[in-house]
């Protein structure tokens, strides 16, 4: 790969982002060519680190990496750290001087990266120092990697983009969603235009419905103070569902490109219906998760939880039904469930084709249907922790007679496949380099999705009602599965089923 000439400077660099995501991935950049001799990196945050300590602090990140002692080396002597309060305008001023000296040192051509590992809260004054103290004017490029979450809801949202446009143009932010690294989500649109068995019955016509599932088997952990003010609309679907919703809905785009492939995100999430209060109600359960057992490990409710407020009405759960207003997807549901403390960790969506519309076999014992009815073809992409997707169709049972039996088609990448393929981060950090913003969120998509969530978030916070509870280990609370049974449908994944089956739950 063609090396990359760039000064990255990480604000919020002895954070727990750069720590455990950050420098492990640039390692797997330098391995591979694409940052070599001319790259550095300048760490900033307020704690008094010396460089020593920093490379220090390099070295353990990579170990599981396994780096040779030359790579380890040489790899963290491209590392210079500078305490920094990002709130003191001279502390820019000897950024400044350092990023001179590195890009004369390195001939790095003046291009600047700048990444915002930190609290959001930070975010407009960062830039706007940058600016102020003139180290954007370089001959290079400058572009700014901002984390999530961008903005609590539309307007702050907006009023942070409108401070980051004072200094940045849209083309040089780069806004994370890391879930748009992840090699099944990049595959979806393989898994659609490749293949014209799939998009010539993308819509309505064939597909009855749409269930995206991002779920989660661990708690809070550390980060209660954090999950208590956001909660899983907020944290998961404003930003991960609504973007894996957009690239299942959107139109083909007319070149694979960051142009054409951010129009029809665009246009799908427009079409996705903004609901009235009344709709959220009817369309939209949220829960809470109490103490519960599964295997005989026994969890904490979230009120228990450190840093929880012990009244706190803070969702983990969301299950709810979106519906996209166009010709291809009108009356189509799109079932979207996430959570904390659900049965297994596990993110997959199931495309649920319609019944075929007449069923020959009906008189025939069928093995996998009570009422005789077919089971209906499901195309499943799993996205993680295991990678690949399957098809469920139907067959005939070998021997006499004419029963029909589900067959399952699959392809899932094996674990050392998994672990070979770049981490998302590192893609995205290969993205930033090379100016390509296609798995990044543009603007109008985060002002759309934030819309489609704020009147959610509007209606419960108007409500004097909690969240409803569920106990850990299960796949949410009882309502969200009475919400698809309303409409005759149920959840395809069930992983609570296997362990109930088993007594384990
Ligand atoms: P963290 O609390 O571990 O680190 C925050 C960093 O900011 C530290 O380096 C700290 O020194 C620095 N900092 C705080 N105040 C400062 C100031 N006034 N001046 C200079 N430096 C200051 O946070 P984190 O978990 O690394 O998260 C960073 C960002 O990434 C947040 O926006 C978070 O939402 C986002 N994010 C984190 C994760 C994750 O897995 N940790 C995942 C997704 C998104």
């Amino acid at each position: 790969m063609n090396e990359k000439k760039v000064l990255l400077t990480i604000f919020g660099a002895t954070g727990d982002l750069a720590q455990r995501k950050l420098y492990p991935s640039l390692f797997r950049l330098y391995r591979k060519g694409v940052l070599a001799d001319h790259f550095a990196v300048i760490g900033t945050a307020r704690r008094p680190w010396s460089d020593e300590k920093y490379h220090q602090v390099i070295t353990e990140t990579i170990k599981d990496l396994e780096p040779t002692a030359a790579e380890e080396k040489e790899f963290s002597s491209h590392f210079y750290y500078q305490s920094h309060d990002v709130t003191d305008t001279s502390h820019y001023d000897t950024l400044k001087e350092l990023s001179n000296k590195l890009d004369k040192k390195y001939q790095l051509e003046e291009n600047r990266l700048f990444y915002l590992a930190m609290s959001p809260n930070f975010f407009g004054t960062i830039v706007s120092h940058l600016k102020s103290q003139k180290m954007l004017e370089v001959d290079g490029f400058h572009r700014v990697i901002i984390e999530k979450p961008f903005g609590s809801d539309y307007a702050s949202a907006y009023k942070l983009n409108e401070e980051i446009n004072q200094v940045f143009e849209e083309d040089d932010i780069y806004r994370i969603d890391h879930y748009l690294g992840k090699e099944m989500i990049q595959n979806l649109s393989a898994i659609r235009f490749a293949n014209n068995i799939f998009e010539s019955i993308w819509n309505n016509r064939y597909i009855d419905n749409v269930q995206i599932n991002i779920a989660e088997d661990l708690g809070v952990e550390e980060r209660g103070g954090y999950y208590d003010k956001s909660g899983a609309l907020k944290d998961m679907v404003q930003n991960h569902i609504l973007q894996i919703l957009s690239l299942l809905a959107m139109e083909p785009p007319v070149a694979f490109s960051e142009k054409e492939i951010r129009a029809e995100k665009i246009k799908a999430l427009e079409a996705v219906r903004i609901y009235s209060e009344n709709e959220v109600r009817e369309n939209f359960v949220r829960g809470q998760y109490t103490a519960g057992n599964i295997e005989d490990k026994n969890f904490e409710g979230y009120h228990s939880e450190a840093n929880v407020a012990s009244d706190s009405t803070t969702e983990t759960f969301v299950a709810g039904k979106l519906l996209v207003d166009n010709f291809r997807w009108s009356g189509v549901p799109f079932y979207i469930r996430t959570g904390k403390r659900l049965t297994e960790k596990g993110s997959r969506i199931n495309i649920i084709f319609k019944q075929v519309p007449f069923n020959l076999f009906k008189n025939d014992i069928n093995a996998a249907c009570d009422n005789g009815s077919l089971p209906p073809n499901i195309l499943t992409i799993y996205i993680q922790p295991t990678e690949g997707f399957s098809l469920s169709l139907n067959g005939k049972e070998i021997g006499q007679g004419f029963t029909t039996v589900p067959i399952k088609l699959e392809q899932r990448n094996s674990s050392e496949i998994i672990e070979n393929t770049p981490e998302a981060y590192e893609k995205l950090l290969l993205d930033a380099l090379n100016g390509d913003g296609t798995n990044f969120t543009h603007w109008d998509e985060v002002a759309q999705s934030w819309r489609i969530v704020d009147v959610i978030r509007n209606t419960w916070d108007k409500e004097d009602a909690s969240p409803l509870p569920y106990s850990a280990g299960t796949m949410g609370p009882k309502e969200a599965f009475e919400l698809l049974e309303k409409s005759g449908s149920t959840w395809i994944w069930q992983p609570d089923d296997w362990y109930k089956d088993r007594g384990l739950l």
